[in-house]
């Protein structure tokens, strides 16, 4: 395993090597032919559901094969994607896909189970963009998924740009069936405070508060009020970076609603999900079969 996450992180070059700006110009040209090229794939890491250990979704994350510098991670191009307004036409593509995955995921399962979500995160251009709104009622109107299969991750330092428009937006997103998620919560100014401002549907607790090496002692305790305080607002919590059973078992205990992490499985291609959902469906009628003979 550990094999895998790293060849899905090889550090590529050393930024102290080069300088920014010799890095940036080809890149920024190479990641303009990209999606053209079909080297822009994306992943999906499960997400479960906490008390009933059921696979509840998937958040969708960028990769970008690059042909001499291997996978790269969204770190490693998001924020150039970001400064060059490449991520309007990058987050499109993911945003298709996904929903369009999903669509698929919905005709291998039972129609008596929850449909799977399929959350994608929106950088701040893509967000703050005029037809933004627009985009995701077509999306949805294509796809046809049921209301709440799309989820889409903000994160707080990105409405804040912006509070009131932010909110305009978000409240659009929402009429049209997509939920929110406020991502990477615990890592900026963080406040509870001020979040009922904004009309989401899901707080995701950064991996830092989650799994903590460091073993501070007081890491528990905040992730708990994190919780709780969720809860109050009427939210849902996604625990990000859930690595251990420990800690499973913990945020369970603590009543958090989802766990993603390298515990219940690392990013993986739409294929293997496939493969993954099939696996499912046959267990699934496999105890049926049995259930039906045992009568
Ligand atoms: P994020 O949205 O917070 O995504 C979670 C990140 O944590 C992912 O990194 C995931 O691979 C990693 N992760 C998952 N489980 C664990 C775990 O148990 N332990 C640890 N240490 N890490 C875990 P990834 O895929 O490298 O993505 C990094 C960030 O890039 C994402 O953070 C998100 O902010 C951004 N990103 C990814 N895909 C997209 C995209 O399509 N559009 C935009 N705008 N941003 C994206
Ligand atoms: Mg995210
Ligand atoms: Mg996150
Ligand atoms: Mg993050």
């Amino acid at each position: 395993r550990a094999k895998r996450r790293g060849a899905d992180r090889i550090e590529i070059f050393n930024p102290a090597m080069r300088t920014e700006e010799e890095n940036r110009l080809p890149l920024e040209s190479e990641l303009r032919m990209a999606l053209q090229r079909q080297q822009i794939s994306v992943l999906y890491q499960p997400i479960t559901r906490l008390a009933s250990n059921q696979l509840a979704g998937f958040e969708a994350l960028m990769r970008w094969d690059h042909p001499t510098r291997g996978r790269l991670s969204p770190q490693d191009f998001i924020p150039l994607a970001e400064e060059s307004g490449l991520i309007v036409e990058l987050g499109s593509y993911v945003l298709s896909q996904a929903l369009d995955e999903a669509a698929t995921w919905h005709r291998v399962l039972p129609r008596d189970r929850d449909p799977l979500f399929v959350s994608v995160n929106v950088s701040s251009r893509q967000l703050f963009r005029q037809d933004m709104v627009q985009e995701i009622r077509l999306l949805l109107a294509r796809e046809q998924v049921a209301r709440g299969t799309l989820k889409l991750e903000v994160t707080e330092s990105l409405v804040m740009e912006n509070p009131e428009r932010a909110v305009e937006i978000l409240t659009w997103l929402k009429t049209y069936g997509a939920s929110l998620a406020l991502d990477d919560f615990g890592t900026g100014y963080s406040s509870l405070s001020y979040l009922h401002r904004f009309p989401f549907d899901i707080i995701k607790v950064d991996k830092s508060l989650v799994h903590d090496s460091s073993d501070n002692d007081q890491t528990p305790l905040i992730l708990r009020s994190v919780v709780t305080l969720a809860h109050e607002l009427g939210k849902e919590v996604v625990a990000e970076g859930v690595e251990t059973q420990a800690d499973a078992n913990y945020l369970r205990s603590i009543g958090c609603e989802f766990g993603q992490g390298f515990y219940y499985g690392e990013p993986m291609s739409a294929r293997d999900v496939g493969a993954l959902l099939n696996a499912l469906a046959n267990h699934r009628r496999r105890k049926e079969r049995e259930r039906a003979q045992a009568e």
